[in-house]
């Protein structure tokens, strides 16, 4: 059978010379690599006591509004700056070049509520570390991080170190 890792495809060089990109578009395209992420993911966080699930534009929609479902969850938004139509709030983190900021709905989730933030990857952890403070600050409590891929040697892990963080496939050293 196949594994998760299997499904994802690395294009060397993208966007950017020295950038070995992990593609899941060849994961969610075949429909068993579908569904054995998000089955896989699921599993992973099933001893976790959470009430809604919130995911960052574009992926994160992609992985967390199946689990969401499956685990009959809400499931929220966190969205570039200007795309969501209410009552936002935002944060704001560095990129390599620049800056960026991300919204959500501030009526979200209800103060006190357990998160899973989820996302397709985690490589430095720069995005990541940003959905948890908007999720605090919004009054929510990060019940963990759940992601399909890791990155090692990127140190995302250490970034937001004392926050449960679940991964399905690493690639470390490749
Ligand atoms: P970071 O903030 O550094 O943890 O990067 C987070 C986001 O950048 C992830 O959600 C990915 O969508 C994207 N990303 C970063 N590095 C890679 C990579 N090597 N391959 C594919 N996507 C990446």
């Amino acid at each position: 059978m196949k594994d998760v890792k299997d499904y994802i495809r690395t294009i060397p060089d993208f966007p950017q010379p020295g950038i070995q990109f992990r593609d899941i578009t060849t994961v969610i395209q075949d429909a068993d690599g579908l569904q054995l992420a998000i089955d896989s993911m699921c599993d992973k966080v099933s001893d976790l006591e959470y009430d809604v699930i919130a995911g960052a534009e574009s992926r994160g929609f992609v992985f967390g509004a199946p689990m969401a479902y499956k685990a009959h969850k809400p499931f929220v938004l966190i969205r570039k700056k200007g795309k969501l139509p209410g009552k936002t709030i935002s944060q704001s983190y560095d990129l390599e070049y620049g800056s960026t900021e991300i919204e959500m709905h501030v009526d979200s989730f209800e103060k006190g509520a357990r998160v899973l933030i989820v996302d397709d990857l985690i490589a430095t952890g720069g995005t990541t570390e940003a959905m948890i403070k908007l999720v605090e600050k919004l009054g929510g409590i990060v019940a963990g991080v759940c992601v399909l891929i890791e990155l090692p040697d990127l140190k995302g892990r250490e970034k937001i170190a004392g926050y449960r963080l679940d991964s399905i496939v690493s690639f470390e050293g490749e």
